[in-house]
């Protein structure tokens, strides 16, 4: 029979095959009284020997990713962590009990501190720590295989289905070749999902309880983008999705074809496209699609997964290969834009966990030591490449006058220091709290470009946590105050005739792209995975037509009228 299950799809693409179910055996815990604590306490640190030697062991196994290696980096982080490696061996002498006892208590202390946190992107670090613990009990459990603790050889070609997987389980699975995966738990920001992106693996989690509904060897149907799983398709929904997969396939073909032709109108506008970056590795993904110039390089993420911050020589290493990759082109590193839902593992930079409290650039100026050895690095990268400057979440001008003042003392330095920068870099700002985008026409004349950063830009406009799924659903680009936001700080930048860019997901979109360029917009820098389908989108755009719609758009307030419009103008 039939049936159709939904979960939260964190990972697009559609798979079709036979399905290999993981049932992990639950680990009994029990505690034990002991006389020889020390023989137990020699236990423990073996087995938390070996859990690094696991992790270490899949480190070469897999591709060199950043993000794959990221994860796997935190996790060995966790297991240097006192948290988690001298607590339980206190523990064990005080209670004189056993390992795993020991390790339990410390796992329900710390994850019970993740539990009273509300940002999503922290609670679901718990996730990891979980699975660090789980590494250690099972290898206490005598699970001692130096490999993996989840095989996935011989599943070549199979979905796998599972109530959770690690990070490193994920990317076993694309080296062995499996199709696509789903979880019963994990949400959108689980490193786990975020892998699976970043490994083009189509994924779906949160399903809550699907294993009783599926047996193994029925063929499943994953479509990653809608979170759906048919099982046991009939003819006609397997048909559908056959043709769906053949359609996507030649549509990744007939895109790669336009990966050196220019990006302009059809009626002959030429328009800039380029792309995001996190890491210098992602230069790769870049390259594939044909960018020559990174728009948004999202510096916060080299400050993640360690002990301490980053120093000057560490930045500078990371702007250089990015500067090497691009040969010439241009690449906007954007200052520390840490807090929020970006956070960081250690104490280095605390207290920063609110949209509205002390993030980005307010952090940065209340921490010269954070910010300082950044911007020497991006002012020392300058000599070297045609680098960009630009700052987060400005909200007002006194911020941009303490930045102005800090690089000119900052160049003083370098001058003194007979160290080569470009006199003449580019500075600029992004237009992602409202006050901002509202004031383009006067923050435009002090600065060269300015950037539109739709992701907090809607935040902060309508008031709803980006990371929030209750309040997903009012999570709206189209609303009118947000079109009139962007219109207005495009129209000023033009005024003040200074180059303005959008580097939010919105300029990703394939919905709102021409809507973009009919506000516009000239200026796009996106995810590279959706770079050509962006490009394709601008390539057969007529800006007139276009124009003359949004005017239509912009004196509209019901949104299902705009969604009409919308799809008209993408016609
Ligand atoms: C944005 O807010 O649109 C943006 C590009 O910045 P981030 O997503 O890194 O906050
Ligand atoms: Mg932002």
């Amino acid at each position: 029979m039939s049936l159709t299950l939904h979960g939260i799809g964190v990972s697009k693409g559609i798979a079709i095959g036979k399905v290999h179910v993981i049932h992990r055996d639950t680990l009994e815990i029990s505690r034990k009284t002991l006389t020889k604590v020390d023989a137990e306490v020699t236990r423990f640190k073996n087995a938390v020997d070996l859990a690094r030697q696991q992790l270490e062991n899949i480190k070469e196994q897999i591709p060199q990713n950043a993000d794959v290696i990221t994860f796997i980096d935190s996790h060995l982080l966790m297991l240097d962590d006192s948290l988690l490696t001298k607590v339980p061996v206190d523990l064990i002498y005080e209670h004189s009990c056993n390992a795993e006892w020991a390790l339990q208590m410390q796992c329900d202390e710390i994850t019970q501190i993740f539990d009273n946190m509300e940002d999503p992107y922290l609670s679901a670090r718990k996730n990891d720590v979980e699975q660090v613990v789980i590494r250690i009990q099972r290898i206490l459990h005598g699970h001692t295989d130096v490999e993996s603790e989840t095989t996935m050889a011989g599943l070549a070609n199979t979905i796998i289905l599972a109530d959770d997987l690690s990070p490193a389980d994920t990317v076993l699975m694309q080296h062995q070749g499996i199709l696509a995966f789903a979880t019963e738990f994990g949400g959108t920001t689980s490193h786990t999902a975020i892998l699976a992106r970043s490994l083009g693996i189509p994924a779906i989690v949160g399903l809550r309880r699907a294993t009783p509904y599926i047996k193994v060897d029925d063929t499943l149907i994953i479509d990653g983008e809608q979170g759906i799983i048919f099982v046991s398709p009939d003819e006609h929904c397997l048909h559908h999705y056959q043709n769906r997969q053949n359609e996507q396939k030649h549509f990744r073909a007939v895109l790669s074809k336009i990966k050196s032709s220019p990006t302009v109108t059809r009626d002959g506008v030429p328009i800039t496209l380029h792309a995001n970056i996190e890491f210098p590795e992602d230069m790769d993904a870049v390259k594939r699609v044909g960018g020559k110039g990174v728009g948004l390089y999202r510096t916060e993420f080299l400050f993640m997964n360690r002990h301490s911050p980053p120093e000057e020589d560490e930045h500078f290493e990371a702007y250089l290969k990015v500067i090497n990759a691009l040969q010439g082109g241009p690449v906007t590193i954007r200052t520390l834009d840490l807090g929020a839902d970006k956070q960081v593992s250690d104490s280095h930079v605390t207290n920063c966990n609110s949209a509205l409290g002390l993030r980005a650039i307010r952090l940065c100026l209340n921490n010269s030591q954070l910010f300082k050895p950044q911007l020497r690095a991006i002012l020392r990268a300058s000599a070297l490449g045609q680098v960009r400057m630009m700052i987060p979440m400005v909200t007002g001008f006194q911020e941009l006058e303490q930045v102005l003042s800090i690089i000119s003392e900052i160049r003083k330095e370098l001058q003194k220091k007979s160290l080569d920068f470009n006199p003449n870099m580019p500075f600029g700002i992004m237009l992602e709290v409202p006050a901002m985008a509202i004031c383009t026409d006067l923050i435009a004349p002090n600065v060269d470009f300015l950037s539109v950063g739709t992701n907090d830009l809607i935040q902060y406009t309508l008031a709803i946590d980006r990371g929030d799924e209750a309040v997903n659903y009012l999570y709206d680009p189209l609303h009118p105050a947000v079109l009139r936001l962007i219109k207005m700080s495009i129209d000023a930048a033009k005024i003040a005739d200074k180059p303005i860019s959008m580097c939010g997901e919105m300029a990703s979109d394939s919905h709102y792209v021409k809507l973009l360029l009919g506000l516009g917009l000239r200026s796009f820098s996106v995810n590279p995975e959706l770079f050509l389908e962006v490009k394709q989108i601008i390539n057969n755009s007529n800006l007139k037509n276009l124009t003359k719609l949004t005017n239509q758009i912009m004196a509209t307030t019901s949104s299902a009228k705009i969604t009409k419009l919308i799809k008209n103008l993408n016609l």
